[in-house]
């Protein structure tokens, strides 16, 4: 028997209609009774979905919050993602590295001219001995 109309419920329905109910779908609670923060995924089927999991996530598995926020990555975005992101990492890299040589700079322009300056110096007590 086909049943075109029937589709299956999220798991998060029950969780999300609470929230709502709440105020605001921004904040949530682990189990801990702490406020989830939101992070990223930025690795595999996930990339870019963001989720809400407790602050333990990862690192100590008592707590086992953890909600999507966003819906399924697209075909296109788990393709672009990875790409963005290496990009993203590369002129990070590249801002540091010209940040790194101005601080170089400068610091090599403060030299000179303290050097001009005694040497300036230099040659007026020169002058006037
Ligand atoms: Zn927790």
């Amino acid at each position: 028997m086909d049943t075109p109309h029937q589709h299956r419920q999220p798991s998060t329905m029950s969780s999300s209609t609470s929230l709502r109910a709440l105020g605001s779908p921004w904040i949530q609670f682990c189990h801990c009774g702490k406020r989830a923060p939101v992070k990223t995924s930025w690795t595999g089927e996930n990339i870019g979905r963001r989720f809400w999991a407790c602050e333990k996530y990862g690192v100590n598995d008592t707590c086992v919050y953890f909600v999507w926020l966003d819906p399924p990555t697209c075909a296109r975005g788990r393709e672009l993602l990875p790409l963005l992101r290496e990009k993203v990492d590369s002129l990070e890299k590249e801002v540091a590295a010209a940040h790194a040589k101005e601080k170089k700079y400068s610091r090599a322009l403060l030299f000179f001219t303290l050097s001009f300056i005694g040497f300036t110096w230099m040659n007026v007590f020169q002058i006037i001995g």
